[in-house]
């Protein structure tokens, strides 16, 4: 078992060799105009290994055997699939912008690949393997647990992680287009205290986010959320706005209530009595869970001047919610 873990992380490393060169080969000029489009400049492409698959069927499998790997290795490796007809196999990744996973340790563990247009699906990830767990990964986790700052940013995508990488924000990792998990969280919390979650401002991102900020809590990280403005993800936020409006953006970060009790905010209308009492009662239970009386003190003011309703009024809700919860 041992020895085939090493075969495989060989035979990552092998394929991310083979794509980088063929992105810097004839056959990867669109892909690399592609890159050049995104502005991503050829340091930060080589940092980050990325490559291009090939449009044919089966190239890099054949490489692969060129190479002396086994097929049965081949066929655990994820980089192939079945064919549907016949015996043998078909490169899983092609016509794709290649981004090699490093874990910890900087082994290539795995790939997500783009497609150059916006043709679907957009991105394709290696299923897991003996190697790839993505519910264990953190996509930039390599870099931003030597990045020597006091907190770790979380975005959704690749594109997000090398983009702020290149504008210097070094410190930041991707889930890799999943729900965030304990295992990741808890891999986190070995490397620093504080997480900024910067999801993309749309309801998918918001939704996410929401559903983080409990799993990260409960792995005793301290937890920031920031709303890119307008329908944005980070990467098109600092191509637009560049790193010190990022910057500022990161200097205004809410503390997770606030966010949370944010969201509840634009649910609600309450200036309708019903959807106010609603908004109120969902608030309660939110602060309910607030050990920091300090804390939830400076919200309970800010409800009630908000709402109308007296802080004891909330106070008293709050209190009727926690002897359930005990
Ligand atoms: P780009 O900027 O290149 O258009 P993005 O990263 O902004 O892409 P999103 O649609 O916001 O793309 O998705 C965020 C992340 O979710 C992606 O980077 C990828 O890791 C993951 N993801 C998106 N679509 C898929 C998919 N079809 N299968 C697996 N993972 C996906
Ligand atoms: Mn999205
Ligand atoms: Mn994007
Ligand atoms: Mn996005």
């Amino acid at each position: 078992k041992m020895e085939e873990k090493q075969i495989l992380l060989d035979m990552h490393k092998e394929a991310a060799k083979y794509f980088y060169a063929n992105l810097r080969s004839l056959r990867g000029q669109q892909a690399s105009e592609y890159l050049n489009k995104r502005k991503l400049s050829k340091n930060t492409q080589k940092l980050f290994g990325i490559g291009y698959s090939n449009m044919d069927f089966g190239d890099l499998y054949q490489y692969l055997l060129y190479k002396g790997y086994e097929e049965e290795h081949i066929s655990k490796s994820g980089l192939v699939i079945p064919k549907k007809k016949g015996k043998g196999y078909v490169d899983r990744f092609r016509n794709r912008i290649m981004f090699p996973i490093f874990d910890v340790h900087n082994q290539v563990i795995g790939f997500g690949g783009r497609v150059l247009d916006d043709s679907l699906p957009k991105y394709m990830n290696s299923p897991d393997t003996p190697l790839f767990d993505k519910s264990k990964n953190l996509y930039g986790l390599n870099y931003a647990r030597t990045s020597g700052k006091n907190q770790i940013l979380i975005v959704e995508g690749y594109m997000d992680v090398i983009s702020l990488y290149q504008a210097g924000f070094e410190n930041v990792v991707a889930s890799l287009g999943t729900a965030f998990t304990y295992q990741q969280a808890s891999l986190l919390k070995r490397y620093t205290g504080e997480v900024v979650i910067i999801y993309d401002s749309d309801t998918a991102g918001t939704n996410a986010a929401l559903r983080a900020i409990p799993i990260l809590s409960s792995a005793g990280l301290k937890i920031k959320v920031v709303q890119v403005p307008g329908e944005k993800d980070p990467d098109d936020f600092i191509k637009q706005n560049g790193p010190e409006a990022f910057q500022q953006l990161l200097d205004h970060a809410m503390g997770a209530v606030t966010f949370q009790v944010s969201v509840l905010r634009k649910k609600y209308n309450i200036e309708d009595t019903e959807q106010k009492i609603k908004f109120t009662m969902e608030v309660a239970q939110l602060l309910s869970r607030l050990d920091n009386e300090i804390e939830r003190d400076v919200y309970l003011q800010e409800i009630s001047n908000d709402t109308k309703i007296s802080t004891q009024s909330i106070l008293n809700e709050i209190k009727k919610t926690q002897e359930f919860q005990r």
